[in-house]
């Protein structure tokens, strides 16, 4: 089958490298993002230049939206000059964001009632699995969009599952979200714990990568946060973002999130005082002024 031409919404730390994957892989690209420079870049590397997500719409057949938040989703698939008055029978929507499951149905719905198959497919691996094509994608739809669309995702991702209809992608990721969020804060509170009693943060990230506590978070992120390098990868305001959404889901299905609430607040506390920018592992640094410390390692 010809290779679709395909559309992409969002050229930022994920979309950027994504769409330079299908690039590579002899698709055909169409491409927009309010930032004018990552426009020149992709298209540098080989897109053509999109001018709004109905142009984008109206000229590819496979459209791919990555962008921060629900309402960005939103406005992009149903607003004005959205994807919604570019799109004809047959296309095919796939939103890579992370946004609210009830928001993926509704954007489903809307594009479904002008013949339009929608997926949704968060992603999880973070900008390095973007850069490697390495991502795990988690999808929301019907098995026969999701089979067609395979050779695309394979091109960005290794772990590519059909979690359930329209939705279930969104709601595998705020399950994701729930656990890596967990995970940092169980770090920042060890090397803290760890830095105030006197051992060199760098000594616990090493005992720690041997035994039972090792995860990919704490393989990731661990060698930076005791550098106090927060620079983004993922930002600490989509964490709250995820968090918000993790906590209105469980509120909808009436599941309480003890510990998830408790982190949300922590987060909170992180976006209180402006520092959003920072990667999410920063949020160690609300731990660490509560303890009077910085967990810095001392070695080279
Ligand atoms: P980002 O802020 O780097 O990129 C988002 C891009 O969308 C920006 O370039 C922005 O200009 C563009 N944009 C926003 N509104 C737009 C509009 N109306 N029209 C066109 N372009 C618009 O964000 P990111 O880190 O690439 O994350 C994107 C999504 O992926 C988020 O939902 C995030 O939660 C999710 N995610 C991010 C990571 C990560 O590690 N960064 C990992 C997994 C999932």
């Amino acid at each position: 089958m010809a290779k679709p031409k395909i559309g992409f919404i969002g050229l930022g730390i994920m979309g950027k490298p994504m769409s330079k994957h299908l690039l590579d892989a002899g698709y055909e690209l169409v491409v927009h993002d309010l930032v004018q420079a990552a426009v020149d870049e992709v298209v540098a590397a080989g897109a053509e230049k999109g001018v709004s997500p109905q142009d984008v719409a109206e000229r590819s057949t496979v459209i791919i939206t990555m962008l921060p938040d629900s309402p960005d989703v939103q406005a992009v698939a149903l607003g004005e000059n959205g994807l919604i008055e570019g799109v004809s029978e047959g296309d095919i929507h796939i939103d890579m964001s992370t946004i609210a499951p009830g928001v993926a149905i509704e954007v489903a719905e809307a594009l479904g009632a002008k013949g339009v198959g929608c997926l949704d497919a968060p992603v999880s691996g973070g900008d390095v699995g973007a850069i490697n094509a390495t991502l795990s994608i988690m999808v929301g739809g019907e098995q026969a969009l999701f089979d067609e669309m395979m050779p695309i995702f394979a091109k960005m991702g290794k772990t590519i599952t059909l979690c359930g209809p329209n939705g279930a992608g969104q709601t595998v990721k705020a399950c994701n979200q729930i656990q890596v969020a967990l995970n940092i804060i169980g770090m920042s509170e060890a090397f803290v714990l760890g830095a105030k009693a006197g051992v060199d943060p760098a000594i616990i990230y090493d005992v720690l990568s041997g035994g039972y506590a090792q995860s990919r978070v704490h393989d990731a992120r661990g060698p930076r946060m005791i550098k106090g390098d927060f620079a983004p990868g993922f930002k600490a305001r989509f964490h709250f973002k995820d968090l918000n959404i993790i906590m209105k889901t469980g509120n909808d299905y009436g599941v309480p999130l003890p510990v998830t609430s408790l982190v949300h607040e922590l987060f909170a506390t992180m976006m209180a005082q402006g520092r959003g920018e920072l990667d999410h592992s920063g949020i160690m640094t609300v731990l660490e002024d509560m303890a009077g410390i910085k967990a810095r390692t001392q070695k080279e």
